[in-house]
């Protein structure tokens, strides 16, 4: 994980946009203006740049970042071993009511409208939602102000492979899926974790209140049948798209497929897309 913008970013938000309004009706763009209203206004710098002016101050991008989450220090602890980290330190949290809340309250109003408009309406199979894991349902703020937005694999195992470590839901996303389980919809949700984190993504999900049926949740697990075309190394897009086939493939019709990458949203094999804010990391 970077802050590093990726040179794709402009191209794919082109391609998700066209496929948005290719496959929508009026109120379709709802959901899709909703990922519009979060595409990045800043461009990426490029990835080879001549001068320094091309690239935006990190520690003033780290500094902006706080400000948007409203950064909050909490009274909980790292779930760290002290014997990694040289001892206990104060997590952070955002805002419930700083700019990133209420970005994505707009976005799960724009939702809940269009899945409300979508209940009724004819379609193939059993409607569907599907959600990403980490900053699209469960919030990793507290990670990354942590570990300083450097990703390392063991210290970020601690945070969200551990039974005695909760991190708190995405603000107001609990409230979509219980809205969207209120009005008939299948809940389905699609990590790029592991499949040996299973268990451990249920739990998650479970304690932040999400209460998700096992079978509906589906982790990266590249001996599934449905990813023989590209095991095994199935990049993010190839894992995602297949994986939302396979479950149309059960009778379901994916109404909306949440997710705070581009990586989650393209490839088809849903109605429309919504792109939830992540300035933490990028990931293709
Ligand atoms: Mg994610």
């Amino acid at each position: 994980m970077s802050i590093t913008s990726s040179r794709a970013r402009g191209s794919r938000l082109l391609s998700i946009s066209g496929w948005v309004a290719a496959g929508a009706s009026v109120l379709l763009l709802a959901a899709g203006s909703a990922g519009a209203r979060n595409a990045p206004n800043v461009p990426p710098p490029p990835e080879h740049p001549t001068k320094s002016t091309q690239i935006q101050n990190i520690d003033q991008v780290r500094t902006a970042i706080k400000g948007y989450y409203g950064d909050t220090t909490t009274t909980q602890v790292d779930p760290v071993d002290n014997s990694v980290d040289g001892g206990d330190k104060a997590l952070h949290t955002f805002d419930p009511n700083g700019a990133y809340a209420k970005e994505v309250g707009k976005i799960v109003t724009a939702a809940e409208r269009t899945l409300k408009w979508h209940r009724d309406r004819k379609g193939d199979g059993k409607k569907a939602v599907l959600f990403d894991v980490d900053d699209t349902t469960i919030n990793t703020y507290s990670y990354e102000i942590y570990s300083n937005f450097v990703y390392n694999p063991s210290i970020n195992a601690a945070f969200v492979d551990n039974p005695d470590f909760d991190l708190p839901a995405v603000p107001h996303m609990v409230d979509l899926v219980n809205f969207a389980k209120d009005h008939g919809y299948e809940v389905f949700y699609l990590t790029g974790r592991g499949v040996a984190q299973l268990d451990g993504t249920i739990q998650d999900l479970d304690a932040a209140g999400y209460a998700p049926k096992a079978e509906n949740v589906y982790t990266k697990d590249l001996t599934a049948p449905w990813l023989s075309s590209c095991a095994p190394s199935c990049a993010t897009i190839q894992y995602k798209s297949l994986t939302r086939q396979h479950i149309e493939s059960l009778g379901f019709n994916i109404v909306a497929s949440f997710g705070d990458q581009y990586s989650d949203l393209e490839g088809g094999f849903a109605d429309r897309t919504v792109k939830l804010p992540n300035p933490m990391y990028y990931l293709p």
